[in-house]
């Protein structure tokens, strides 16, 4: 038996497929590089010892899908696979809607034909919208304010319905709130192509020299120090929370939801500042105008997660900060260099 990882060979899915594996799980891996590395499957393979399946696949296409489903003995999917770039999801809504629509009704249909019933789905807070912090998941989902936000909006939508008229799906919806670090080993992370839109990343190029400064969204904001505040999750946890996931799914039917944060927010001068203690590199930064579509304020509760599937994240903000440094330093280019 098998976890299928869609989209396994990006940040997330990456760094999903080392927890797994070193709890036991074998994995398949499915991706179509269209954001990822190939190289990315000889790293885990030097993290864990072991080389994981990776097929090269779109899984948009239904027979690519099937043929993975044929060659190995699939018990259930994390379906990672999707755009995920806001920006470019306003200028390109028809490519994000078909990409990320379509890859989950097709796994989920193929699911279906072989008979695997658990399905776990990188979901987003973006599906909060503007709601005061801290979010809890019963509070109201709609509201986004890009198309990237919809998908997940509507794929949550299609997997509550799904859930609804068969009895034996198990669907876990999960929340991620603002994933940073890497791998302690410094051997796989995050390695966004062109311009980073996301701000660890931003950071990192910076603090290595890569970009000139930093240009902080705004500091009006009704926040303590007036930027933007987020609740930032080590991946290394947020993979462990993809592992109590599973073990849920496993033992029930049904559609829950988590979210998957620290419960903490930290704004944008509280990472440059402790990325720059932590690791001892200078951030240069100057302060700009706010970014369209951006929130003062957003963090999680976790009871939910701690309470239900026994999850709670373990890493703190500066173990964040010194692994997303390592893995900067030690792949200055990414995986391509
Ligand atoms: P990522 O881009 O690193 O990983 C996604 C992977 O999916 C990539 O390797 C890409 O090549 C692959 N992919 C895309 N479309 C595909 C298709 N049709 N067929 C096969 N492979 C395909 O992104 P990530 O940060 O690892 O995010 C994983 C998931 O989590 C995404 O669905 C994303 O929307 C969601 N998410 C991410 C964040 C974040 O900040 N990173 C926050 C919330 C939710
Ligand atoms: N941010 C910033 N400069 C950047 C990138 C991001 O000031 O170059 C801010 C952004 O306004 C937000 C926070 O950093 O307040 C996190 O942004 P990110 O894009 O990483 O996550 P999201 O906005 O999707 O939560």
């Amino acid at each position: 038996m098998a976890i299928l990882l869609t989209g396994g060979a990006g940040f997330i899915g990456s760094h999903t497929a080392v927890c797994l594996m070193q709890a036991g799980y074998d994995v398949v891996l499915a991706d179509n590089f269209s954001n990822s590395s190939p190289k990315v499957v000889g790293r885990i393979a030097e993290i864990t010892g072991k080389t994981p399946v990776c097929v090269e696949a779109d899984v948009c296409d239904k027979e690519a899908v099937r043929n993975i489903f044929r060659a190995h003995d699939i018990s259930a999917v994390v379906h990672f696979a999707g755009l995920k770039a806001v920006g470019e999801s306003v200028q390109k809504p028809l490519e994000y809607y078909r990409n990320n629509l379509d890859s989950a009704l097709t796994v989920l249909e193929v699911m279906r034909e072989f008979g695997c019933r658990q399905f776990v789905f990188s979901s987003s807070a973006t599906v909060y919208g503007d709601q005061p912090a801290p979010l809890n998941e019963s509070a109201p989902t709609g509201g986004c304010s890009n198309p990237y936000g919809w998908t997940k909006f509507m794929i949550e939508k299609i997997l509550i319905d799904a859930a609804r008229a068969d009895e034996t799906l198990s669907v876990v919806l999960l929340r991620y709130f603002n994933p940073i670090g890497a791998h302690e080993s410094g051997r796989i992370g995050e390695d966004p192509q062109g311009i980073p839109n996301n701000l660890m990343p931003y950071i990192t190029q910076v603090a290595s020299g890569r970009r000139e400064k930093l240009t902080v969204f705004g500091n009006d904001y009704p926040t303590p120090d007036g930027t933007g505040v987020r609740d930032y999750i080590h991946v290394c946890d947020l993979a462990e929370g993809h592992r109590c996931a599973l073990e849920y799914a496993a033992a029930h039917t049904g559609c829950e939801v988590f979210n998957l944060g620290t419960g903490h927010g930290y704004s944008v001068l509280d990472m440059v500042h402790t990325f720059t203690r932590v690791n001892g590199v200078d951030v240069p930064y100057v302060i700009g105008p706010r970014r369209a579509g951006d929130l003062a304020t957003v963090y999680a509760a976790c009871d939910k997660a701690k309470e239900v599937l026994g999850w709670q994240a373990q890493r703190d903000l500066e173990a964040m900060c010194r692994d997303s440094w390592n893995w900067q330093k030690k792949n200055p280019m990414g995986y391509d260099a």
